[in-house]
């Protein structure tokens, strides 16, 4: 069967500066791993040929089809903090772009083909541009379900064994690749390349590049900027309302399209608490839950000084607006989670009065020890107080909740809808996530394939479903890891 790709590449199109041609260095003995079927039907590719020797050729990185470009991307970023001029796809391959067909749900939709794990390109400076197969079922696993319960996010699309192993802290490790499917690559830290290097002509073209196919109504710099705070600003909180800690919030993780990007040491939260972090190496809690929205206002504020070069008139009133437009993240941010947490509660249409009501309870959550995803979605079903360690405390809590739930246009009928949409019963738990990690290391990839099936219909799971346990004591995973 043959693998046919519509490739249309404009990011290949840009000057020779934006990216260096490179082809993924083949590996010793590609296996398949899976295929998104549905996906792959979505951007008009055919799941068979993908799940073909082909296709899994194609996903090693041992076979290019007809109209791939293959290239490493350059970009920059500030990594914990600090700026390194240099950094790019040191393991990832672009393959081209596809454009999803007419009959398709993400129909008109640009969307790049990008190989994970591919090999050594130029800017892959100490790193063996390699994956071992951990975190390639991680980015699957954790992207997958953050498609599912509505967050914009990078795709799955396919990930294939290379036959050969890979070397990290912990020993010899299977190497694998994932075919991975984005609006676009394109981070904060493409901006601070050019910017680092005084190259305002590309900073234009970029921009044009990045308004033309993200933001088609943004109106130059300023707009863009404007509108890539006002995704991020939307994407954060509803990382927020879920527990989830991404990790590693560097500006070359940020994507400009306002998708999830670049799962490496992420997690879900069991047991809430504001200063969670789970990443080793984040020593300082730089990237703790409770920081996230902090993180997206600093990596938007590099943005914006990106594009001052660009905006036109008196630089100091240039960078007067750009600030303000930075600074409107908070207001956004603020309302889109007095939303998404007010639905938590079954508030159809939470004010400022009932943000009190909340952080209140977000508060005992805390003192409690009260697992995140199990007490919201245990508000509905009546049992909240059991994930307490002093249930009273989330007693004295609920008469103030029943209250005002009372008001509520609906009844506490129309609320326990609305709550049972807003909260997953099922979230992609890291305990789950190493144990399928585990077992496919050892050939089993059922544990794989069956969370994968449960994080698919996160909202409407079984009560006695496996998947929404907390773990226990010592199943409790505190770290993850970025040895990637
Ligand atoms: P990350 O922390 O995964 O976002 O990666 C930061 C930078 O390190 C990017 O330039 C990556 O391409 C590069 N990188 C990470 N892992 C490897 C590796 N195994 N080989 C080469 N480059 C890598
Ligand atoms: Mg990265």
């Amino acid at each position: 069967m043959t693998l046919h790709i519509p490739f249309d590449n404009s990011y290949a199109r840009l000057p020779d500066r934006f990216h260096v041609r490179q082809a993924p260095v083949p590996v010793a003995a590609p296996g398949p791993i899976a295929v998104n079927a549905a996906l792959a039907r979505a951007l008009g590719l055919d799941p068979e040929a993908l799940t073909g020797a082909e296709g899994v050729a194609m996903v090693a990185g041992n076979w290019l089809p007809e109209g791939a470009e293959p290239l490493a991307q350059a970009y920059a970023g500030h990594q914990f903090g600090g700026f390194n001029p240099q950094l790019g796809d040191g393991r990832a391959i672009l393959l081209g772009e596809v454009v999803a067909p007419a009959d398709s749900p993400l129909a008109g939709g640009r969307f790049d083909l990008q190989l994970k794990g591919s090999g050594p390109t130029p800017f892959s400076r100490r790193g063996d541009g390699r994956a071992w197969l951990g975190p390639v079922l991680r980015e699957w696993i954790v992207s997958e379900a953050m498609a599912a319960l509505n967050v914009p996010t990078t795709r799955a699309l396919a990930a294939a064994t290379t036959g050969e192993q890979v070397w990290r802290e912990q020993g010899p490790l299977p190497g694998a690749v994932l075919l991975r499917v984005a609006a676009s690559h394109i981070r904060v830290g493409t901006f601070q390349f050019f910017r680092a290097r005084n190259d305002t002509e590309a900073l234009r073209l970029l921009t044009d590049h990045v308004i033309a196919r993200h933001y088609p109504g943004a109106e130059g710099p300023m707009a863009l900027l404007a509108a890539v705070v006002d995704r991020q600003a939307r994407l954060i909180a509803q990382w927020m309302a879920l527990g989830f800690i991404h990790g590693v919030m560097n500006t070359d993780n940020m994507a400009v399209s306002g998708e999830t990007i670049d799962y490496g040491p992420c997690a879900f939260m069991d047991d809430y608490h504001p200063e969670t972090v789970f990443s080793s190496i984040d020593q300082f809690g730089r990237y703790a839950w409770a920081n996230q929205p902090q993180i997206g206002v600093w990596n938007l504020a590099q943005l914006a000084t990106c594009l001052l070069p660009l905006i036109g008139g008196e630089p100091a009133a240039a960078v007067e607006e750009a600030t303000a437009v930075v600074h409107g993240f908070a207001e956004i941010y603020q309302a889109e989670w007095l939303a998404l947490f007010g639905a938590k509660i079954g508030l159809s249409a939470a004010t400022e009065a009932d943000r009190p009501l909340i952080e209140d309870l977000l508060t005992r959550m805390a003192g409690g020890q009260a697992d995140f995803t199990r007490t919201f979605r245990a508000l509905l079903e009546g049992k909240a107080r059991d994930e307490f360690l002093d249930p009273a405390a989330f007693d004295a809590w609920e008469a103030g909740w029943q209250a005002r739930l009372a008001q509520e246009p609906g009844g506490i009928d129309g609320a326990k809808a609305a709550m049972a949409r807003a909260n997953p019963a099922i979230i992609a738990r890291n305990h789950r996530v190493e144990e399928a990690i585990a077992a496919a290391v050892e050939g089993d990839f059922a544990p794989f394939h069956a969370l994968n099936a449960a994080l698919a219909a996160p909202f409407d799971a079984a009560p006695d479903s496996p998947y929404r346990a907390a773990p226990w004591p010592e199943q409790r995973v505190l770290r993850t890891f970025c040895g990637t």
